[in-house]
């Protein structure tokens, strides 16, 4: 059975905040995953945490300057919005209405829409599309509200690892164990990249996490020649249609998780344009709709968003699991063999930010 190990680390220092452009008011903390199972991961999500390659960190919400909040979304509920649409009308049209050769007979035959690439052909400015059959996620059938999302192009593939370091190390590298635990999606569960294949030429790239629960984004980027197609908000639509098909094979994934909510930054508000939305509560760790949300927001930065009493469980360290000496231990016992350890705070404060029932599950490593 695969198991989870984490390193924490207790450093704690502000960084520049790519928000609000502050020197060192940006706080987080965090732990280098060596291994996670997907469902681990999932918890570690639902208490707020992020993560970017190995690196898993919960961001200090009470302290930072923009409180980043998890927010989700229920991908079967989707409504979409006017200028959503508006973009999906215009990815659509750029792709298969205005200057395309395409005859009929392919535009009917959605089933081998799969894989669609646009290619220009050379000395003319018209365009020509072409279907293949590729190994690639049927989002183009899955239709929201009659915007038609079809002829998109994607494949899922587990990330290539022959790349520069820097780039392995942020968008490849993943502590999540594949998960074929049980055999719903051919490709399983983990991290993959989505490609976008435009006349050839790949365009954009979303890593996304599927998990037991939700498909997660973890990060998209694109070739700013191609800004033009409001990529960032394009993908976000393919990635709910691709979390409702997923769902479709696999009934408990239902969730579409966009990382963060950050209602200082206007520009960054744009994650709350899908509907229905839902923000994690920093202290009761519970959801609540965006609407409820937002006056609290208008009003400061960092506030607890569940009106009713609920409270995040208090954490108990004697049960936490740690990893010493190639061996699985509850920190009861490591303290009763490390006699002189004075890590307890330490402990306590990973505790606090994993919730109990990730502690008790994963192995914290310790030397
Ligand atoms: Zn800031």
């Amino acid at each position: 059975m695969a198991t989870s190990v984490v390193e924490y680390f207790t450093e704690h220092d502000g960084h520049r905040c790519g928000y609000c452009g502050s020197k060192d008011s940006n706080y987080s903390r965090g732990m280098w995953a060596h291994s996670l199972t997907c469902e681990d991961y999932e918890d570690l999500i639902d208490r707020g945490c992020r993560r970017s390659g190995k690196y898993v960190y919960k961001p200090t919400m009470d302290t930072m300057c923009c409180p980043s909040y998890t927010i989700r979304h229920k991908a079967l509920e989707f409504k979409i919005s006017k200028s959503q649409k508006k973009v999906l009308k215009k990815v659509t049209k750029y792709l298969t209405v205005e200057n395309s050769g395409i005859d009929k007979k392919q535009k009917d035959d959605s089933s081998a829409a799969e894989v669609v690439s646009k290619e220009k052909t050379p000395g003319d400015d018209r365009t020509k599309l072409e279907t293949e059959r590729r190994n690639c996620n049927k989002t183009s059938e899955d239709n929201m509200d009659g915007a038609c999302v079809s002829r998109e192009q994607i494949k899922t593939s587990p990330p290539s690892v022959n790349v520069k370091p820097q780039f392995t190390r942020f968008l490849v590298d993943s502590p999540l164990e594949p998960g074929d635990e049980d055999d719903s999606l051919e490709h399983g569960y983990g991290s993959f990249h989505q490609q976008y294949w435009l006349d050839g030429v790949l365009i954009a790239v979303g890593v996304i996490d599927i998990l037991p629960h939700c498909v997660s984004s973890v990060y998209l980027y694109y070739d700013p020649d191609y800004s033009f197609m409001s990529l960032g908000t394009y993908s976000g639509l393919q990635e709910i249609a691709f979390t409702r098909s997923l769902q479709k094979k696999a009934p408990s994934l239902k969730y579409y998780y966009m990382g963060y909510y950050i209602h200082t930054c206007p520009k960054m508000r744009y994650k709350g344009q899908y509907y229905p939305s839902f923000l994690l509560c920093p202290e009761a760790y519970t959801w609540v709709t965006l609407e409820k949300c937002t006056p609290k927001l208008d009003v400061t930065p960092y506030a607890k968003l569940d009106d009713s009493h609920a409270v995040d469980e208090p954490v108990d360290t004697s049960q936490v699991m740690v990893l010493h000496q190639r061996q699985a231990m509850p920190y009861m016992i490591y303290r009763a063999i490390k006699r002189n350890t004075d890590d307890h705070q330490t402990v306590e404060q990973y505790a606090k930010i994993v919730g109990n029932k990730f502690a008790n599950n994963v192995l914290l490593y310790r030397a």
